[in-house]
């Protein structure tokens, strides 16, 4: 049933492809890395069509593959101003003049976007427009920079915030289905039961 296909970046974000039914040619892909290219050839090989391109959050490492795909792309809108302007992102990640362009291509609003398949959850805190997407019938959600396996994503950057973040873990990242397993932004794979148990970053931010 299904499949998901892991793509590391160079910048160490994870690009995922999911194919949620193998009976199927529709494939999603979660987040735009810079060097989306490996990504695309994997769709490409396998005679898959993208069915939408969906952006956990609006940082570079995520979202600068944008203008190399043909598949519409979905992100809060909260993030526009962040995926459409990488330039000052990009020169504190660098710390080199490499001149990148203002992306002036189509951004849909996630909240517009419907599939019976897929949950869509709004969890501020690393960046006002971070979002999950949950899998039903995967069993998975992919979290992007809101909670990895062995930390939760900085709230220090532009529209970052703690009190955000602390209310995104308690309202969102604890409702999810313990048997769940998280695909994030960096890093490995981890059940949320086990992320709840060992992820001390994360419990330091649960109430009582
Ligand atoms: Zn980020």
């Amino acid at each position: 049933m299904g499949n998901i296909e892991t793509f590391t970046s160079f910048t160490t974000s994870n690009c995922y492809v999911v194919t949620p039914d193998n009976n199927s040619d529709i494939c999603y892909i979660i987040d735009l890395p810079p060097d989306v290219e490996p990504a695309l050839e994997y769709v490409k090989n396998n005679n898959l069509s993208i069915g939408g391109c969906l952006l956990t959050h609006g940082h570079f490492d995520h979202s600068l593959g944008m203008e190399k795909v043909d598949g519409k792309i979905y992100i809060n809108l909260d993030d526009e101003f962040l995926a459409r302007n990488p330039q000052e992102q990009l020169s504190a990640f660098t710390n080199s003049e490499l001149e990148v362009q203002e992306y002036t291509g189509e951004l849909n609003d996630i909240f517009t976007y419907k599939n019976k398949n897929i949950s869509i959850y709004s969890n501020p805190g690393h960046t006002k427009g971070s979002v999950s997407y949950e899998f039903k019938n995967l069993g998975v959600v992919f979290t992007g920079d809101f909670v990895f396996a062995e930390g939760i994503g900085r709230t220090d950057l532009y529209s970052g915030s703690t009190s955000e973040m602390k209310e995104s873990i308690n309202n969102i990242f604890l409702t999810f289905n313990k048997d769940l397993e998280v695909f994030p932004g960096h890093g490995n794979t981890d059940t949320v039961k086990n992320i709840l148990n060992y992820n001390s970053y994360l419990k330091e931010f649960i109430n009582g």
